[in-house]
């Protein structure tokens, strides 16, 4: 394999930095050509020295003066701004982005990437939540391979590799059920920030933490997983597995189940889609048959974890819905990471938001984004922000 240049659009959060150790633990297959950051610059500059890409972003304007005056002496190219990530995305010195920026803003600077021909390692499920139709579109007719890092769609993805045309009965995705499986309403009303971002088998960005506490996470993965795959809203399962050792399943037309197990880990994804087709050798914990343990399965709680029934609801109703639904979602988890508002005012920033905003059965790429500012200027102002 020859040395791959990876673009890595939030190279300081979660996924990011679980990125540049594959890429420190692999120098001879991937190098690292572009880094991006919003606001922690003194990170990005520190990645920026050990990894020497060909250019960075800082988002936050504020802190680009910081950022050039460390990395232009380096020879070190820097952009700032919303700008700045597109004009990087249409850089011609990288092989792959891999889109792990959080929410919608990674939109633009993903399909820029498309537009010129770059293949994806998408960690960004807002990025098809949002637009999944135009986004899947343009790959396919510029033949961009978009290889999912999400975990369950990275299971779901190694389970369909060698069948060809064959016929998908249904995906089964599998939930952990966050931290508060189990427990109903009157618990969750009084649920606080701390206790909300400690998940039993992951440790992730604050806005995913959020979102599997909520399901809703499981909901946008449901929304990503048909345009990914191309399915119908009706072959899409979720069922709950405390112990997130199978990532997620395929059932085929003859009724056989593939699945993808493993340690919940990150960086296996991870290297997954950056090194297909192949697999490379790692020493990460192997998952042991011979220890007891037990996998066990249920049914999401839909009663209980309403934003689940809503992103399901707008999995089924199609065109802007799941934007509004993900615009409405960010404001909210972002009112309540600021202790604005409770844990269940989320489901209703959220359903208030849904009921408000125009449905557009087949929106343009302009109405997805007029559709996420009229929703986020809605939901902002329920929650006073
Ligand atoms: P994070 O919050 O840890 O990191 C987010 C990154 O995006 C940071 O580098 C940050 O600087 C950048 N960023 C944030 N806001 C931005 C903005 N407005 N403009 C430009 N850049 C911005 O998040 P994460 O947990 O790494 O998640 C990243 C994406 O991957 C999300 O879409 C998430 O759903 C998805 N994902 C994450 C995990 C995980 O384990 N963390 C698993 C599956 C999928
Ligand atoms: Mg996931």
């Amino acid at each position: 394999m020859s040395l791959k240049r990876i673009a890595i659009f939030g190279s300081t959060g979660s996924i990011g930095t679980q990125a540049l150790d594959v890429i420190l633990q692999n120098p001879t297959l991937f190098q690292a050509t572009i880094l991006t950051a919003q606001s922690n610059d003194q990170l990005l500059i520190e990645q920026a020295r050990k990894f020497k890409p060909a250019a960075v972003v800082i988002g936050d304007p504020k802190k680009y003066k910081i950022v050039l005056e460390a990395l232009q002496p380096l020879g070190i190219v820097v952009y700032s701004g919303e700008e700045g990530l597109v004009e990087a995305a249409d850089r011609d010195d990288y092989d792959m982005m891999l889109a792990a920026i959080v929410g919608y803003a990674g939109l633009k600077p993903t399909l820029q990437a498309v537009n010129k021909g770059k293949a994806i390692g998408l960690a960004n499920k807002e990025t098809l939540v949002v637009a999944g139709d135009i986004v899947m579109q343009r790959a396919l007719l510029k033949k961009v391979p978009i290889i999912p890092v999400d975990s369950e769609h990275s299971a779901i993805f190694q389970c369909l590799v060698g069948e060809g045309r064959n016929k998908i009965e249904k995906v089964i995705l599998t939930a952990s059920g966050g931290p508060f499986l189990g427990k109903k309403p009157n618990f969750l009303v009084n649920v606080k920030r701390d206790h909300a971002l400690q998940h039993p088998n992951w440790s992730m960005g604050a806005k995913i933490s959020i979102d599997s506490a909520t399901l809703m996470n499981k909901g946008l993965e449901m929304i990503e997983a048909k345009w990914l795959f191309n399915l119908q809203p009706s072959q899409i399962e979720v069922v709950v597995h405390p112990q997130s050792i199978i990532h997620s399943m395929v059932q085929f037309e003859d009724g056989s189940i593939k699945a993808q197990m493993g340690l919940p880990d990150m960086k296996l994804p991870i290297q997954y889609a950056l090194a297909f087709p192949n697999r490379i050798s790692n020493n990460f914990p192997r998952y042991d048959f011979r220890k007891p343990n037990t996998l066990t399965f249920e049914e999401p709680d839909l009663k209980t974890f309403r934003n689940l029934a809503m992103a399901i609801d707008a999995l089924h109703k199609g065109g802007n819905m799941p934007c509004v639904l993900n615009a409405a979602n960010e404001i909210a988890v972002y009112a309540f990471l600021k202790n604005r508002i409770g844990f269940l005012d989320m489901t209703e920033v959220i359903d208030r938001t849904l009921q408000k905003i125009t449905f557009i059965e087949q929106p343009t790429i302009e109405q997805y984004f007029e559709t996420d500012g009229e929703a986020r200027n809605f939901a902002a102002s329920l929650v006073n922000m």
